[in-house]
């Protein structure tokens, strides 16, 4: 059985441990949830700050030029393609999630409608995140194709058969489940079936190995407030197989995607490549905290990189689910993430039949930040960057203690707040 100690001695000959630093984590929490927000790296506040006071301040519009503005979104994009396995050129940082999924969603059915015109479905999980759903749904209204939903992700081999699939478009690490896909085998029997791939990174970025070009996908996006620790909002990612990228104009193509921006004609002329997936003025100052974001990835990359973190993930998450099946036995959690390591993300989700809610309500109130995800989903992420085995320790200790003292059934944990 592991103990406390065990951890200490865990942390101490942990090579990535320094890079806690680079972050400014509030005393007395242990943070178990940036997976849905990373936290504050230390040298935001003052690269925003100075982008606001002398770029804006001072340079006003030529720091368009000369602060780099202007190369923000593909300067930032070519940094993003090292983690995501792909190349330069190929990636930018801009918009949303949810609107970089209908930009390449509708690109991927513009290929399939010209290259196999009987294809009109898109294949996905009941289970994907809502928002891909909803905008595949938006698509597929738009252009009379049919949204397919499988219940179960060992049922897609099958369904990739049926010779009416356009498009599987899964997201690679589930955001309720922690279950990640097997993008290679998938992406390779797809294309076996003329089956195009649009992949969804936003649990997956930054947080495990990935090789969107070895693996031979078409389309991803991802999200980069996430493992990224771009901040709140942080403009999000799209990627496009160069093969593509230049085969058809995407359906938000604003003045940022013309091949010529400056020259204001009235006729649309896309711009070539990746460049061609921006719309329209960038957020600036998102960009910028974006930037301090990837450089606390980066500070991993001499220790190790991605292997590095990866497999200080993996031992972190084992360590959880060990933990909490000794500590909490009988408490009525289960475990809802697989333990096969080839099988998962970052994160671990325990579900339980009574009180998930309001038992993460007191785990917070302890200073121990995970989210719940309805119905009865307690839901843990683990970042390598910034979390040790003494975390694990006591946030399974707190855990403990709120289950054996009934703690989470006063009622101001049993209140709902609008964001869980
Ligand atoms: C977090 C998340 C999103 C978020 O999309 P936004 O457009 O940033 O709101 C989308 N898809 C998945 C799978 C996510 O986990």
């Amino acid at each position: 059985m592991t103990t406390l100690p065990d951890c200490r001695a865990r942390d101490a000959a942990d090579p990535l441990r320094p890079l806690r630093d680079l972050f400014a984590l509030p005393e007395g929490v242990i943070y178990l949830d940036g997976n849905s927000l990373g936290p504050l790296p230390r040298a935001t506040a003052a690269r925003v700050a100075r982008t606001v006071e002398r770029e804006w301040g001072d340079g006003l519009i030529r720091s368009w030029n000369s602060a780099g503005w202007y190369d923000m979104p593909r300067r930032l994009g070519d940094r993003i393609a090292g983690w995501i396995g792909a190349g330069a050129g190929e990636v930018v940082a801009t918009d949303t999630t949810s609107i970089n999924l209908y930009k390449v969603l509708s690109a991927a059915l513009d290929i399939a409608a010209a290259d196999q015109p009987g294809r009109k479905v898109v294949l996905s999980e009941r289970s994907n995140f809502p928002t891909d759903l909803y905008i595949a749904q938006a698509l597929c209204r738009e252009r009379g194709c049919e949204l397919r939903l499988l219940e179960e992700p060992g049922a897609i081999p099958q369904a990739l058969q049926a010779g009416d699939v356009a498009v599987l478009m899964l997201t690679h690490v589930n955001y309720r489940t922690g279950a990640m896909h097997d993008m290679a085998a998938l992406a390779a029997l797809a294309r076996r079936h003329g089956v195009l791939t649009v992949w969804d990174l936003a649990h997956s970025a930054g947080a495990v190995p990935l090789d969107l070009r070895g693996a031979g996908a078409d389309f991803a996006v991802g999200c980069s407030y996430k493992y990224l620790n771009g901040g709140p909002g942080a403009p999000a990612f799209a990627w496009v197989h160069p093969g593509h990228a230049d085969r058809f104009w995407q359906p938000l193509a604003g003045w940022w995607s013309h091949a010529a921006p400056f020259e204001f004609t009235p006729d649309y002329r896309p711009a070539p490549g990746i460049a061609r997936y921006l719309c329209g003025t960038q957020p600036v100052l998102s960009l910028v905290a974006l930037e301090c974001g990837l450089d606390t990835l980066d500070a991993a990359l001499p220790l190790g990189g991605m292997q590095a973190l990866r497999s200080k993930s993996l031992a972190l998450t084992d360590l959880f689910i060990e933990l909490a099946e000794q500590r909490c036995a009988g408490q009525g959690l289960s475990l809802v993430t697989p333990r096969a390591h080839a099988s998962r993300g970052s994160q671990v989700c325990i579900a339980r039949a009574e009180g998930a809610y309001a038992i993460v309500q007191a785990l917070i109130a302890r200073g121990v930040i995970g989210d719940f995800r309805a119905p009865d989903i307690l839901r843990f992420g683990f970042t390598p960057l910034y979390l040790g085995f003494e975390d694990v320790w006591h946030a399974v200790e707190q855990l403990r203690q709120v289950l054996e003292t009934g703690e989470w059934q006063r009622p101001e944990f049993n209140q709902r707040n609008a964001v869980t």
